[in-house]
């Protein structure tokens, strides 16, 4: 994806910066800014035309609810039904990249506090508190829950650097604060609370081994939980080259690679008696796997590549969050 010359928009994260983003999603407006999982495009979560605003530029499919990013417990239980399980994961991960889906909060027990647009009329309500110390200072200028996707088109891969925003959303936002390429660079884990045992919804930066150390969670088939979260039934990640997916065993996947500009990115080599590749990433960790995954995929698709070959980890920690991106951006 080639910039359309909407890097105008990018300005550093300063403390000046901050605050004018913060009267700018008070009057309605959309910014863009860091937090420790990827770039996020914020608005008011409260105010229904500004959240409009959102689904609007990233052509985000409407029956996709928002999550809305709060300082902390006792701004969370403004919006969402606080039970005890919450409680602790909050206690035990909040700042940080866990999102919760709790029960939303009623006025009075019958006026909604949430706008039914953020919810996509469900019931419940996704919470998060990022560690990110910009978030927090714009959650705290703007004294309101900022609902905030990935700040890209949809489908497309996340942001993890002002200038992917800009490329994909330049033009719709009015400022893009800066504060350098994000540490975790893979969305946050989305937990349901509302039932007995947790259900993770989508894997992220506080992994399943760390949720087990607090919470029951869920154990049975993880089909069974598809329908509870609508955005996993969307087309995602996805670059605009195709992307094979290697398990580090079979070599099918390189059948691919003959006589086409391919770029590898995995932990370990791709065998070696293949063609030369035209671009080859080998990433010392999972953490860095995670970490640089949205980036390559962007960098691979605008490097004149023709194919993209990914290794697939094993689940074990971060591995699970990779996998289900990789798996997405595949279409598998
Ligand atoms: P995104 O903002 O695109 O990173 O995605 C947010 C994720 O949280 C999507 O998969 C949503 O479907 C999910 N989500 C947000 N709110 C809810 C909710 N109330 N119930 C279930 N899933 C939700
Ligand atoms: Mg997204």
């Amino acid at each position: 994806m080639v910039s359309e010359g909407n890097n105008d928009r990018i300005v550093p994260a300063t403390r000046e910066w901050i605050s004018e983003a913060a009267e700018i999603i008070k009057s309605g407006g959309l910014v863009a800014f860091p937090t420790e999982t990827v770039y996020g495009l914020g608005a008011n979560g409260l105010d229904e035309k500004a959240v409009q605003k959102i689904f609007e530029a990233k052509g985000r499919p409407q029956d996709n609810p928002l999550i809305l990013h709060v300082s902390g417990i006792r701004d969370a239980m403004r919006y969402a039904e606080v039970n005890e399980t919450a409680e602790a994961l909050m206690h035990s991960f909040w700042p940080g990249p866990l999102t919760i889906i709790m029960y939303a909060a009623c006025q009075a027990d019958v006026e909604d506090i949430v706008p039914a647009i953020t919810r996509a009329n469900l019931g419940t309500v996704a919470l998060r508190a990022p560690l990110h110390p910009v978030a927090i200072s714009l959650i705290e200028l703007a004294g309101l829950p900022i609902a905030a996707p990935s700040a890209n088109r949809s489908g497309r891969p996340s942001p993890t650097t002002a200038c992917a925003v800009a490329d994909d959303l330049g033009g719709s936002v009015a400022l893009i604060l800066d504060a350098g390429p994000t540490t975790i660079g893979l969305e946050s884990t989305v937990v349901d609370v509302t039932r007995d045992a947790v259900a993770i919804l989508r894997p992220g930066g506080v992994t399943k081994e760390m949720l087990a150390k607090v919470v029951d969670l869920f154990e049975g088939d993880e089909s069974d939980l598809s329908h509870r979260s609508p955005g996993t039934k969307h087309r995602h990640y996805a670059p605009d080259i195709p992307l094979f997916l290697w398990d580090g065993e079979e070599r099918a996947s390189f059948e691919m690679a003959k006589g086409v500009r391919w770029c590898y990115m995995g932990l370990r080599e791709p065998p070696r008696d293949l063609d030369t590749s035209h671009r080859k990433v080998i990433f010392a960790s999972i953490d860095e796997y995670a970490r640089d995954l949205f980036g390559k995929l962007r960098e691979f698709e605008s490097s004149g590549g023709e194919i993209i070959i990914a290794e697939l980890p094993d689940g074990h920690n971060l591995g699970g969050a990779v996998r289900n991106r990789l798996m997405r951006a595949a279409g598998s």
